[in-house]
């Protein structure tokens, strides 16, 4: 299976770092070495971002149909290699193929509705109110060149949600995508590249995260901010911007809650739930995780969610039967096993899972928890992985009340039949998204984005492309 090493994307050219550093990927399902990707030196850094600047002078100098046409043809040339980039996320990465074909037919679909959004940013001329030879305009700019930072659990998904606003609003991007997965990324950077990107304005590095966010936020030439993963890191970089005035946009962890009430369809709740819990391994910000079931439901409910996480075929994600493939690196096995273990000892029930699966790779078991006291790890800390955690409650109220007990808000749902547990639903529990009766579906015209520790800005709908742009006032007096 052929697998690319990875180059640094800098002034239009694919290269290797200046000194020549690389580090090595490696498959999560087999553990072995696959390829390797340029380390970034900070001469490489300094390249880029002198050609970011140069690149978005060019950029925001094109009319906005001409940054769409290219938009829209980097979303078809995705769509004619979805089949191999597929392939190169899943030896990267470790997910099913269909789950990495989905995730690559999806940032087409993101270009695509970029490519026309940026096509409506429009000002606005307000009447003064001293004098009618004055004319005020409001103009919307786009911000200036970008650094943004994305993680391993969706390589593609999380680098084009950032690529696709800041590039339809006229910005320049230098993109560090995750050292962990590099390939995928660098597709969908050629895939732009090759649809007619002018140089400078897209370049992508790889190397030491900490060194390389440090040197680009503070340096003058970035004018905004962009980083999704984890709530400490993020709050560290957003701290290093606000140190430096720079705008920033931060997608963080979430600590989904799920909200099964007394009226709740048990099937329908059971399968929408357990299907959102084991995608991607679990490893995904919007992941259900705290399962609070109405006391007359959680015995049925439990045992058929564990009959669920019984049927996912785990395996290696080449392998077209797979529904679950490895967890992406080998941090995550174990801090399954701590939270697994922290919660048997404060009293949890182990229904089924809880265990790595045999010795190669990162392979964790589907895992159902039970009877889970609030103080047990894993109902605290977000765990990124294939673990539901449950437990009873009696009053919808109180389940509000858990829902809101953590300072995440990313996500929620809540299954009910009922239109008044529904609003109830919609309106109290504290997460940017909320899905009811169903589970979660993304679009690229929705907002997605979290509040409180999960972050703040939103990554879809027109609201994207607004964290890339700046509002000023020209007044002009004409007489
Ligand atoms: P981590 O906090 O070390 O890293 C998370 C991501 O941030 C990685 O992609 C990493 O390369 C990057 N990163 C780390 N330090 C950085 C820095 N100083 N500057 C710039 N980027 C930096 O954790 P991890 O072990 O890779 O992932 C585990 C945790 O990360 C999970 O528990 C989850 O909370 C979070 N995470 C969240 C998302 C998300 O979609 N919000 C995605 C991946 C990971």
């Amino acid at each position: 299976m052929t697998y690319p090493d990875t180059e640094l994307f800098i002034d239009g050219v694919w290269r290797a770092a200046s000194d020549g550093a690389t580090l090595p990927v490696a498959n999560p399902a087999t553990g072995t070495q696959i390829g390797r990707v340029a380390r970034a030196s900070l001469a490489d850094l300094e390249g880029a971002l002198a050609a970011a600047q140069r690149g978005f002078e060019t950029w925001r100098s094109m009319t906005a149909v001409e940054r769409g046409r290219i938009l829209r043809q980097a979303a078809i040339l995705v769509r004619e290699r979805a089949d191999r980039i597929a392939l190169i996320l899943t030896q990267e990465q470790g997910k099913p193929m269909a789950e990495a074909k989905g995730e690559t037919l999806a940032a087409a679909d993101i270009l695509d509705w970029f490519a026309d959004e940026g096509m409506r940013v429009y000002g606005r001329v307000v009447p003064s109110r001293r004098d009618p030879a004055i004319r005020q305009t409001v103009v919307r700019d786009p911000l200036g060149p970008v650094a943004a930072f994305t993680p391993w659990n969706f390589p593609i998904n999380q680098l084009v949600l950032k690529l696709a606003p800041a590039l339809a609003a006229g910005c320049s991007v230098i993109a560090k995508a995750a050292e962990e997965t590099p390939a995928a990324p660098a597709a969908l950077v050629a895939a732009l590249a090759d649809a007619g990107l002018p140089k400078g304005v897209l370049g992508l590095v790889y190397g030491d995260p900490a060194e390389i966010s440090s040197h680009l936020i503070v340096h003058p030439v970035i004018r905004k901010v962009t980083f999704t993963g984890s709530t400490s890191v993020g709050k560290q970089l957003a701290a290093l911007a606000g140190a430096h005035m720079k705008r920033v946009t931060m997608e963080l962890g979430g600590h989904a809650p799920v909200i099964v009430c007394e009226d709740a369809n048990l099937e329908l709740a059971v399968k929408s739930a357990g299907f959102a819990k084991f995608r991607n391994a679990g490893q995904v910000c919007i992941s259900p995780t705290r399962f609070l079931v109405h006391e007359s439901l959680v015995r049925p409910f439990s045992e058929a969610l564990a009959r669920h996480a019984q049927a996912v075929k785990v395996g290696n994600g080449l392998e077209p039967q797979t529904e679950m493939g490895p967890l992406a690196n080998p941090r995550r096995v174990s801090a399954m096993a701590e939270l697994v273990g922290d919660a048997e000892r404060a009293g949890a029930k182990l229904l089924t899972g809880g265990k790595r699966i045999g010795d190669v790779g990162n392979f964790w078991s589907p895992t159902v928890l039970t009877d889970v006291p609030l103080n047990a790890r894993v109902f605290n800390e977000e765990p990124f992985g294939p673990i539901a955690a449950i437990r009873s409650f009696n009053y919808l109220d109180d389940a509000i009340a858990e829902a809101n007990r953590l300072p995440y808000g990313l996500a929620g749902y809540g299954f009910t039949e009922s239109l008044k547990n529904a609003d109830l639903l919609g309106r109290k529990v504290e997460v940017g998204m909320m899905w009811l009766n169903m589970p979660a579906s993304t679009s690229p015209e929705l907002p997605f984005g979290g509040m409180k520790d999960s972050g703040y800005g939103s990554e879809g709908g027109p609201e994207a492309l607004e964290a890339y742009l700046s509002v000023r006032s020209v007044v002009v007096r004409n007489a």
